[in-house]
């Protein structure tokens, strides 16, 4: 996960993201017919099976995170006292962001720790310039 967040809202951005690029692509593609004519014709088919898919896509995205929110268990943040949702072993609360773990090898280093620890496993070699959200 490349956003500093809750991995339940990072589906939710991805969803959102989805589904704006969907709703752009149709746009674009409706607007292709009225400034090129025949010829938009084509863009606009394209458009409008690439923007449906990725709103099914983004529709998909939103009902996985509806089913995951509902099986995840629920914890208190032990830092802002707000219930929050957990997914997999290491998380961040949704409120304040502070990481969670049921982990107890890596409940005792740093948040840059884990994150470097992170990328290493996600991203092989690949150039990260992941967005600090502090
Ligand atoms: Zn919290």
């Amino acid at each position: 996960m490349i956003f500093k967040t809750a991995k339940i809202n990072a589906f939710r951005t991805w969803g959102l993201l989805l589904t704006m690029i969907g709703m752009g692509l149709m746009v674009l593609g409706t607007a292709g017919i009225v400034f090129w004519g025949q010829a938009g014709k084509v863009m606009a088919a394209i458009g409008l099976v690439i923007g449906l898919i990725s709103m099914m896509g983004s529709l998909g995205v939103y009902f996985w995170a509806g089913m995951l929110s509902t099986s995840v268990k629920s914890i208190e943040c032990p830092e802002c006292h707000k219930p929050t949702k957990m997914l997999g072993k290491t998380d961040r609360c949704m409120f304040c962001r502070t990481i969670l773990t049921t982990d107890i090898e890596q409940a005792n280093i740093t948040d840059d720790e884990l994150e470097e620890h992170q990328m290493l496993q996600e991203a092989q070699g690949a150039p990260q310039s992941a967005p600090h959200h502090n």
